[in-house]
Parts: C-alpha cells; sequence; structure tokens
C-alpha cells in the first residue's frame, strides 16, 4: 500500500542545512517566522561536514607531523630551534577521528541552535513541486512522505564538485570528499588542479608523505589570485618537494590504470605513476535532481540569478550561496542567509558588502580583501599601493615566519583604503581587520595611527598603511 502523504505548512522553507540554509533558519527562528529546514544530510553542509572544517583540521594535523618529522629528519644538533625528536610516527586513523569528531561537534551544535530557536529540521531529499510546494522523501525509508507548503522558499542546496570526463570519479580517482578521509598516505598522490583544494590537500598529503604532483591546465598555479601574492606559495610548495606540472591537460588513465596521462603545451604526452589521483577542478551549483528547473528561474550560467536581496525572478523564492556562483565561499553564504531571513521578517537589506574576503590555506597563506592594484585600475581607481614584508617583523621573525607581506591599495586623492592583501604564515586571523577596515570606510591614516599591539603579525598592516603615507618606521 503506498504511504499517504502529509502536508504541513510553515511561513519559510529552507531547502539545504549548508552555512547559508542554517544560518537563514537560525535568524528566521529567531525572529519569530515559523520556519522549516530541509536537509538530506548531515545538517552543516559541504562547510562542515566535507569542506572548510575537515579541510583546516587535517592542514594542521599535516602540519604538526611535518614539523616533528622535520626535527627528526634534521638530526640531532641540527633544529635551530634545540628540539630533538626520535622517530615520529602517523596513526592516520586516529588524525581522520580527531577530525570527524571536530566537525561532529559542530554539526551537532548546528543542530541544536536550530533546535534551541525554535525551527523544525526535516530530514530528506526536497523536490519542488511549485513556488510554495515542495515535496520531501524521508531519509528514513520507513517514514512517510511529506508535502510542505510555504509562504516563502528558500533554496540553499549548495554546490558540487564538477568531475573529469578523462578522469571519472571512481577507483583511484578521487574528490575533496573522500580526501578528507584517507584510509592511508598513498605513496603518489597526483592532483588535477592547481585552486583552492588542490593546494590546500596537495600541501597536506605531502607534510604527511606522499610524493605529489599537481597537474594544472593554466600557465601558473592559483590562477585567481595575482602573480605577486602566489610567488612565495609556489617557492614554499617546490620546497616541500611539490611538483607542479603547469600548463597541461589531463588525457586519462593509462591503460593499466596506474598512471595519469598527461600532455604538456607542446603536445608531448608524459604518464605520472599515481596511486591516488584527487580531481579538483572546481564546483558547480547544485541545480540538477530536486524539480529546480520547473520553476525556470532565471539563470546567470549554471548559477540561479538573484538580485541585491537574493530574490530569484519568481516572487518569494530565494537563492543563497553556492547555488547563486561565485564566490562559493561559506562566509558569503552565511551573511546571504542572515540576510534573508531578516528581509522576510520586514527589515530593510541589500547584500552590498564593501568587500567579500577570501582565503587560501596553503602554506604560506594568502589573504585577499577587496581591490588589488591591477583589480582597482581595470575599475578605474587612481590608487597607490605598498608593501610591508614579515622580514622585518619582530613577531614573524620568532614564529619562523619565512616570506610574506601585507599590501595595502588606497585611493590616492583621499587615501580611502579599497583593498588589502597579505601572503604569510597566519595571515588568515588578518583578514578580520582588513574587512573591518573596508567595511567601516579606513583611509590609510586611520590603519597608521592605529596603535597595533607589539609584537604581532598585525604590525606588519600598520606599517604598510605608514608606508603608502611615504614615512615607515621600521623599514
Ligand atoms: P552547501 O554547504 O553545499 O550546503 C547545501 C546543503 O543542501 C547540503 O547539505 C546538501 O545535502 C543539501 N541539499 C542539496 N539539495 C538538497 C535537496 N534537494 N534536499 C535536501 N537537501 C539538499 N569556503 C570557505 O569560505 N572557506 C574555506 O576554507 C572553504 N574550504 C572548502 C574546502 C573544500 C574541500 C570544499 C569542497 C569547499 C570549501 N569551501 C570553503 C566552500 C564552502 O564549503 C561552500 O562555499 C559552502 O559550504 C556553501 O554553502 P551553501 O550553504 O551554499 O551550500
Ligand atoms: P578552483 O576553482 O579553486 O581551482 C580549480 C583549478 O583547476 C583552477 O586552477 C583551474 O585552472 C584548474 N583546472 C580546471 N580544469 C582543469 C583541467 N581539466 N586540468 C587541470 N586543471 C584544471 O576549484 P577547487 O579547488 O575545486 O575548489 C572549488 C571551490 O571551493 C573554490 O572555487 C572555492 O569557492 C571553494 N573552496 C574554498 C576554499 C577556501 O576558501 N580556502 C578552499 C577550498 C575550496
Amino acid at each position: 500500500m503506498r504511504a499517504q502523504t502529509q502536508t504541513q505548512t510553515t511561513t519559510l522553507l529552507v531547502i539545504g542545512g549548508g552555512p547559508g540554509g542554517y544560518v537563514a533558519a537560525i535568524r528566521a527562528a529567531q525572529l519569530g517566522i515559523a520556519t522549516t529546514l530541509v536537509e538530506d544530510d548531515v545538517l552543516g553542509g559541504t562547510c562542515l561536514n566535507v569542506g572548510c572544517i575537515p579541510s583546516k583540521a587535517l592542514i594542521h594535523a599535516a602540519e604538526e607531523f611535518h614539523k616533528v618529522r622535520h626535527y627528526a629528519l634534521s638530526g640531532a644538533g641540527a633544529s635551530a630551534l634545540g628540539i630533538h625528536v626520535d622517530a615520529p610516527r602517523l596513526d592516520l586513523a586516529q588524525t581522520v577521528r580527531w577530525k570527524d569528531g571536530i566537525v561532529r561537534r559542530l554539526t551537532g551544535g548546528v543542530g541544536a541552535l536550530l533546535k534551541k530557536h525554535g525551527a523544525t529540521v526535516v530530514r530528506g531529499w526536497a523536490s519542488i513541486v511549485d513556488g510554495k510546494t515542495v515535496e520531501v522523501r524521508p531519509a528514513d525509508a520507513a517514514a512517510e512522505p511529506l508535502r510542505i507548503v510555504c509562504e516563502h522558499l528558500l533554496l540553499a542546496a549548495g554546490s558540487e564538485a564538477v568531475a573529469l570526463p578523462s578522469l571519472p570519479f571512481g577507483g583511484r580517482v578521487i574528490g575533496a570528499t573522500e580526501a578528507l578521509s584517507p584510509a592511508s598516505v598513498p605513496a603518489r598522490l597526483v592532483v588535477v588542479g592547481a585552486g583552492y583544494i588542490g593546494l590546500e590537500l596537495g600541501t597536506v598529503y605531502r607534510k604527511l608523505g606522499s610524493e605529489v604532483t599537481v597537474v594544472e591546465a593554466l600557465d601558473r598555479a592559483l590562477p585567481a589570485y595575482d602573480e605577486e601574492l602566489t610567488k612565495p606559495v609556489v617557492a614554499a610548495l617546490r620546497k616541500l618537494g611539490v611538483t607542479l606540472k603547469l600548463g597541461c591537460t589531463v588525457q586519462g588513465l593509462n591503460a593499466t590504470g596506474d598512471a595519469v596521462r598527461v600532455r604538456d603545451a607542446q603536445g608531448q604526452e608524459t604518464e605520472l605513476p599515481a596511486d591516488r589521483v584527487l580531481v579538483a577542478v572546481g564546483r558547480r551549483p547544485r541545480t540538477a535532481g530536486w524539480g529546480l528547473e520547473s520553476l525556470h528561474l532565471d539563470m546567470d550560467g549554471r548559477a540561479l540569478r538573484v538580485d541585491d536581496q537574493c530574490r530569484t525572478s519568481m516572487r518569494n523564492v530565494w537563492a543563497i550561496g553556492d547555488l547563486t556562483g561565485e564566490p562559493m565561499l561559506a562566509h558569503r553564504a552565511m551573511a546571504q542567509g542572515e540576510m534573508v531571513a531578516e528581509i522576510i521578517a520586514g527589515r530593510q537589506r541589500h547584500f552590498a558588502p564593501a568587500a567579500i574576503p577570501a582565503v587560501c590555506f596553503t602554506d604560506p597563506e594568502i589573504v585577499v580583501v577587496g581591490h588589488t592594484p591591477a583589480s582597482a585600475a581595470q575599475a578605474g581607481l587612481d590608487v597607490l599601493d605598498a608593501h610591508f614584508p614579515f622580514a622585518a617583523n619582530g613577531r614573524s621573525m620568532t614564529l619562523e615566519g619565512g616570506e610574506g607581506f601585507v599590501r595595502v591599495v588606497a585611493r590616492r586623492d583621499n587615501h580611502l583604503i579599497v583593498g588589502w592583501q597579505a601572503v604569510g604564515r597566519g595571515v588568515s586571523e588578518l583578514s578580520t581587520a582588513f574587512s573591518h577596515s573596508i567595511e567601516m570606510g579606513a583611509r590609510l591614516e586611520d590603519a597608521a595611527g592605529t596603535i597595533h599591539a607589539h609584537p604581532t603579525l598585525g604590525e606588519a598592516v600598520q606599517e604598510a598603511a605608514l608606508r603608502a603615507l611615504g614615512h615607515a618606521l621600521h623599514i
């Protein structure tokens, strides 16, 4: 006998419990809006389960292992810091358990927050019936199907990894999700794509002991960032022993399936032996498989088109996060989610951030907030820019910080800061100061005239501003 379909009604129905969807649901519930969130998998989406958090956990674990291994390999007396370590060993299963524990704590916390604020969570796969009706196939096959009727429908279904036709996922060809839960460290890892995931996770595996080769179609690594910023990263990767094959296209696996065939710009073909192949060539909005096409919403390429309030082309149907395209970053999804909830509650909000920070958690890290000198010029702005190198920063030296710098970009006429960039160990934490300064309309004089604690990496921020004004003190 066919199970009876139950019908529920709600004011706001959110499809997807990632950082976009769960933040929207929490804020809406806080504001007293009857809210239901449908999530097919574990709450927290890509970010908490198979993205930002697990990758940063493994980056940290790999760095710790690499450090002790470096001390051990450098031999008695060779470590500059006077630290000596004997035969370090990696218990990878424990590393993965530790990472999973962090993920569980955070995803459990999201569930608790939703409950605390009174949002209803339905576990199951949502399919759109029309702009106000969604059918949910419950995760528990024995449970009855559910029909939910809403006033506002918020689409937050996120994105999925792009697959390469020449190297389909399966067997030894894996994506980030599998790379984040390894059962073993492969002796030889080939990474396809020198973007965020390729370089963050490529670095992890190299530090855990794999031989790593990264194949990139374009002629430089991290092509989305300017070359001045990526230079120290590329130098560090080479020093770490990562091989970069730039300007190369992958042709597929060889006949025995244990090597990747790669063609360079001259048409020369080589085989790269591989025990595992990580394909990380981008992500695309998840627009298929849940009836979205039936709404005939306006699209921007593969992404849903939204206005500056995250409204789609259908009244009371909203979309946020990766589903709406680039930049596909968790903090953007969260900010959009919070805003949509407030608009539905009657507040006047627009999504018009002065800048959305981007951080690449390579070693060293890269931060970009606002305009670079090149993007400012493209936008027709007359700007000046100045760098302060970490080589002249005491705190960086005490942390063995190595190469890197902070760069400020400001309008020449009134010194309004329009961009900050940095590359260096630990600079991800400077993104907060950068974002604040741009969002609050700071000028060079504001950054230069603020007392920065000594000794900190942040002093390089003040010094970059001082240098732009022509009177740096420590260089
Ligand atoms: P998602 O997080 O993808 O969530 C969408 C949710 O919707 C999923 O849980 C999915 O199960 C659910 N869903 C989809 N369709 C349905 C349906 N029909 N029914 C029910 N549920 C459905 N970003 C950063 O800002 N910083 C980082 O350091 C960072 N690192 C990353 C590392 C990796 C390896 C990856 C893959 C991504 C990383 N990102 C990072 C990107 C970040 O994870 C995404 O930008 C973010 O998760 C997008 O949030 P979202 O809410 O739009 O979608
Ligand atoms: P990406 O867009 O960052 O990098 C993909 C790389 O693959 C690019 O350099 C591209 O030129 C290259 N490429 C494309 N096709 C190729 C081919 N056929 N052969 C070889 N190289 C090819 O994508 P990603 O690394 O998969 O990450 C996906 C998205 O996830 C990112 O764009 C970002 O939005 C998000 N993410 C963010 C962070 C972070 O914020 N720190 C970390 C990981 C992922």
